[in-house]
């Protein structure tokens, strides 16, 4: 049952949505895409409809995904880009087939080589990563201030000082547990 899978993490970038499909990562990790039906699901709610998918076609994009994850956090450290992380973008990016089309509402949408090929929408999410990575896009990666999430995230914020990859999740339980921090410590005086 598909109630029964962990509900996505989207964002407006498409590479750090897609890198949010593991969460948690440095505390109880969250694997968000578990099989390849919840592959397809992601990609259909990131405008990448494919038909169907396989357990290797999962694999790639598991691989992809860890390498964009150790990309975007060394860029966002200010690190040498890992070798390997490199390569696997590259490779995902160079073997897909995708072209940008232009809808009569003016909007960009993916139109995939073929409906059935995770690999063309593993491509679009490849050169995604490239052009954040690659300092292109307005705004700066960053890492989540959460120990136990430190996600790679694209701050587009105007001051570049957002300290959480998601309000809703990792910065509403840091002010949550600020809040029993403060009740533990006696009543404290109104802000
Ligand atoms: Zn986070």
């Amino acid at each position: 049952m598909r109630a029964d899978y962990p509900d996505f993490r989207l964002g407006n970038v498409l590479a750090t949505s897609f890198t949010a499909t593991l969460s948690e990562r440095h505390g109880d990790a969250v694997e968000r895409i578990p099989t390849p039906r919840r592959l397809v699901d992601w990609l259909a709610v990131s405008g990448l409809a494919v038909d169907s998918c396989t357990t290797a076609q999962l694999d790639l994009a598991r691989e992809l995904r860890e390498s964009v994850h150790a990309a975007a956090t060394a860029a966002a450290s200010q690190h040498a880009l890992p070798g390997t992380a490199v390569q696997v973008i590259n490779d995902r990016s160079a073997q897909g087939r995708a072209a940008a089309v232009l809808t009569p509402e003016g909007r960009r949408h993916w139109q995939l080589g073929s409906a059935s090929r995770v690999e063309d929408a593993l491509s679009v999410i490849a050169a995604d990563a490239i052009s954040v990575i690659a300092g292109e896009r307005d705004g700066k990666l960053a890492l989540c201030a959460s120990p136990t999430c430190r996600a790679a995230f694209f701050d587009t914020s105007r001051s570049r000082t957002r300290k959480w990859c998601d309000m809703n999740t990792c910065g509403n339980r840091q002010k949550k547990a600020r809040f029993r921090a403060n009740q533990r410590t006696g009543p404290t005086p109104a802000e």
